[in-house]
């Protein structure tokens, strides 16, 4: 499989895919020792991921650089995405001792019963990963997988390998046993030849597309399943918001990691009082984002990831400008090495608009104008997902008005693609089932057994 630097086009490296044959090897060495690392004491796994923190924050400079070289994420965003990880880090092994702990629910003197729920892993789970933040989307589910006593077989995308095998080589020199966390290495073949082993678990992020797939496969083996997808986000704007502030946070919302974020502000929905005003600002504060190279530290949009993304962004616009929408800037690929394109703001768009219905996934974004609440809620809940949403205006009690009735995992108000590891992640419709993050997202990797005992 070859890896391809997407600012530059060029080679950086060629790796071997894994086989059918190796993933199901991996799966039985799993399999023999995941009971081992299960009976260990909770202390020894944190002990691990303590390490592997540390390993982290010692190594981030390197660990950034490649994910940058990799898949083209801005370095000073590619650091700050290790640093966040660090984070989670801290919640998971802060919060996984009372999520195990054992619960008695009954301790009845009179008839000598009592009734304890006892938290046992899964056993042998599958991570298959998508590559846009390959430590978050990853080690939501790896981290509280191995603290809770589960084996992990983890698929990195095939658009962030080397991160993954240095994530893998990472937690072995941290403790963990290499049957215990084992790389698949390839794209959609390894995925499926990882789908073909009797798991306890399998827990993607990605595409709805091969949501369902993955969805597809599991059904027949009967195992956990959790779904993290796509998401086509909406932010609506009230008429008494401070324009300034909210544009750069919007913006931001949208274009933060080149718009490649499952929670990227997908579609703007501005009061008519304030969408010319806003919509102009909105333009000036794009314009001057710095597009290039995604080593330079000033670099805030890079390449897309994906060559194959940018027919899919230069289709959104074609169809939304023959439908009637004005282009104030971007619209093509850039005229350069690497999968470029410009930062694009399409206004008077509506539904009936790729832009506005399917997810763009890249550095481009369509404002809608629209008239009261009502219409604004309507045109939020007019999709298959329901990841974010997000409300801006100085008034809580509308805030929440408007985001009660919104069909979406997360719910922002004056804020936007922003995720806690204290909060559960978890999408509507298109977008998933399932969750992970905080205690639920611990629970997600453990089943309950029941214990009845009596004296
Ligand atoms: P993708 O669906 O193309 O690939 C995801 C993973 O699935 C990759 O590792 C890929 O190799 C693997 N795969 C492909 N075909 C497979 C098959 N038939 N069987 C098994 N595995 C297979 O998605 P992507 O391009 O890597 O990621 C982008 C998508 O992920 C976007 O839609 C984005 O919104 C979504 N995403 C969601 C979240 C979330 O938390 N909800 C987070 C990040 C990304």
């Amino acid at each position: 499989m070859k890896i391809v630097n997407p600012a530059t086009g060029e080679l950086i490296e060629e790796v071997q895919e894994d086989s059918a044959a190796t993933v199901a090897k991996r799966f039985e060495a799993a399999r023999a020792e995941q009971p081992k690392w299960a009976a260990l004491p909770l202390s020894d796994r944190i002990q691990c991921l303590r390490k592997f923190r540390s390993l982290l924050e010692q190594d981030m400079d390197e660990l950034a650089q490649t994910l940058t070289r990799e898949m083209g994420k801005p370095i000073t965003q590619a650091r700050n995405e290790i640093k966040g990880t660090l984070g989670r880090i801290d919640y998971f092994v802060e919060a996984v001792a009372d999520v195990m702990a054992e619960e008695t629910v009954l301790d009845d003197n009179d008839t000598g019963i009592t009734e304890k729920i006892q938290h046992e892993p899964l056993g042998v789970v599958g991570n298959i990963s998508a590559w846009n933040y390959p430590y978050f989307v990853g080690g939501n589910a790896f981290f509280p997988a191995l603290l809770t006593g589960n084996a992990v077989l983890y698929k990195p995308s095939e658009f962030a390998t080397l991160t993954g095998k240095a994530i893998a080589r990472l937690l072995h020199q941290s403790g963990v046993p290499e049957a215990i966390f084992s790389p698949v290495i390839g794209g959609g073949d390894a995925g499926q030849a990882l789908l073909e082993q009797p798991l306890n678990g399998i827990f993607f992020t990605g595409s709805h597309a091969t949501g369902v797939k993955v969805a597809a496969a599991a059904a027949t083996k009967l195992m956990r399943i959790q779904l993290e997808l796509g998401g086509k986000d909406p932010a609506y704007l009230c008429e008494d918001v401070d324009i300034k502030s909210t544009v750069a946070s919007v913006a931001d919302g949208a274009f933060y990691n080149t718009g490649q974020s499952c929670c990227s502000v997908e579609r703007i929905y501005v009061h008519d009082r304030i969408y010319k005003e806003f919509t102009e600002a909105f333009v000036q504060e794009v314009a001057r984002y710095k597009v290039g190279d995604p080593n330079a530290e000033d670099t805030y949009i890079g390449p897309l990831t994906r060559p194959a993304q940018l027919d899919v962004l230069e289709t959104h616009v074609k169809q939304a400008v023959e439908g009637g929408a004005r282009l104030l800037l971007g619209g093509k690929r850039l005229e350069r090495k690497g999968n470029y394109f410009a930062p694009t703001v399409l206004i008077d768009v509506n539904h009936k608009m790729l832009v506005m219905r399917e997810e763009s996934f890249g550095p481009i974004i369509g404002i809608q104008k629209v008239g009261k609440d009502d219409e604004a809620v309507r045109l939020m809940n007019d999709t298959e997902y329901g990841l974010t949403a997000a409300v801006f205006t100085k008034d809580a009690d509308r805030a929440k008005r408007i985001l009660s009735q919104v069909r979406a995992g997360s719910a922002y108000w004056n804020c936007s693609d922003r995720v806690s590891p204290r909060l559960p992640w978890s999408g509507r419709g298109h977008s998933g089932i399932g969750c992970t993050l905080s205690t639920y997202g611990i629970l997600a990797f453990l089943q309950q057994k029941a214990w009845h005992l009596k004296r």
